[in-house]
């Protein structure tokens, strides 16, 4: 295990702590917060959050992209413009960070979780079609549940670590049982699958720009959709649900201070001008990775079939528990970070008794998955 450590010392080429993702604002960020701040248009209105909407709907390759102050707001608002209300049902992974399970319970709803892929970490299209099969029946065009009697009203996919799952189907399968997709693409940014971005599959999509992600402004998020009436929505729910007027203050209905503040849209404008650059660093320290993993025989994940992943966290596949935690204290205690994935979301206290599939695959790679040292290098 001192290999590794050194290895991983060496490719970073430095002797200090490494953590597992660090920010690089080394692009226009502080020339863009400077003019923010001169403008004095730092707070919800401003030209950075137009741009920045803009430039992200093209970067993606959707009509529409609507700035929120954070990834886990994006889902919530991309769940209730998807239909989702209190006591509906909403299908996902139980592989995924805890925003995704929290966006769903905003609404009062409840998950239910069917099995990833090895190979994508991502939700399984065959662990969903059987669900389905064995459980729910189409009625007056709605999803329903035979064993709770509610109705499915979404599915969220997640994108692991930037890998892309197999999104064309499991939409396939969203389309024939009147399910809407949603996709947490959180983490997606920079992955495509069949050469369409993540996140663009779905009725909506959502991604983050927390600390940690590929591009950051401190907290962000972002919705997209290719629906107009959807994308007016999404502006007028994330903005207090408040009609234009030159000087009265009138909602219409009970609405969300989710807006992204114009300082961190100019961070975001500034960071996704390098994202490029970003990418084709993270898919070269993947490549590093493999070659030296390949000789340790340690499986280090690799962009599934038919994808392009932006390799956001890197992974490897220990053996078992006792190797991945003897291989996690190992690495904290001599100066890099390394973290397991997330426990199952089944296995949380809130959702221990929400309906699921066995969950074989999600349960391996929950005992087994280590992220190690991510950030881009210069
Ligand atoms: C980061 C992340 C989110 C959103 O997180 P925020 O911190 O609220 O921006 C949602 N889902 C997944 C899978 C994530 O990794």
């Amino acid at each position: 295990m001192q290999k590794i450590v050194d290895f991983i010392k060496q490719t970073f080429n430095t002797q200090e702590f490494i953590p597992l993702h660090e920010p690089r604002f080394i692009g226009n960020e502080k020339q863009y917060l400077n003019d923010c701040i001169d403008s004095n248009f730092v707070s919800s209105v401003g030209k950075y959050v137009d741009s920045f909407e803009k430039e992200f709907a093209s970067k993606v390759g959707s009509k529409y992209a609507i700035a929120t102050v954070n990834g886990t707001a994006a889902l919530h608002i991309a769940l209730i413009l998807a239909g989702v209300k209190k006591d509906d049902e909403v299908i996902t992974q139980p592989l995924t960070f805890i925003a995704t399970c929290n966006a769903i319970s905003y609404i009062d709803a409840k998950p239910i979780f069917v099995d990833v892929n090895l190979d994508t970490m991502g939700m399984s299209p065959s662990s969903l079609l059987s669900f389905l099969e064995a459980n729910c029946e189409i009625k007056d065009k709605k999803c329903i549940n035979k064993t709770t009697g509610k109705n499915i009203k979404a599915c969220v996919p997640m994108h692991t670590f930037g890998h892309s799952c197999r999104i064309d189907k499991i939409k396939e399968i969203c389309d024939t049982w009147c399910i809407a997709l949603v996709e947490d693409a959180a983490e997606s940014l920079g992955s495509y699958y069949k050469n369409k971005h993540t996140g663009t599959f779905g009725k909506v999509g959502a991604f983050s720009f927390n600390g940690n992600k590929i591009i950051t402004s401190g907290g962000g998020g972002v919705i997209v959709t290719d629906d107009e009436d959807l994308a007016k929505r999404a502006k007028h729910l994330t903005t207090t649900a408040k009609i234009p007027h030159q000087f009265e203050y009138v909602h219409d209905e009970i609405g969300y201070n989710y807006r992204l503040p114009n300082l961190n849209a100019a961070l975001l404008v500034a960071q996704l001008e390098q994202l490029d650059t970003f990418l084709v660093s993270k898919r070269t320290l993947a490549s590093i990775y493999k070659e030296f993993f390949s000789h340790e025989e340690i499986n280090f994940v690799t962009e599934p079939k038919e994808s392009k992943s932006n390799y956001w966290l890197q992974a490897i596949i220990l053996s078992d528990v006792k190797q991945r935690n003897e291989f996690l204290e190992f690495t904290n205690k001599n100066g890099v970070m390394t973290r397991p994935i997330w426990k199952l979301m089944n296995e949380l206290e809130m959702f221990k008794e929400c309906q699921s599939t066995t969950l074989e695959n999600a349960k391996y790679l929950e005992e087994r998955v280590v992220n190690i040292p991510s950030s881009v290098i210069l």
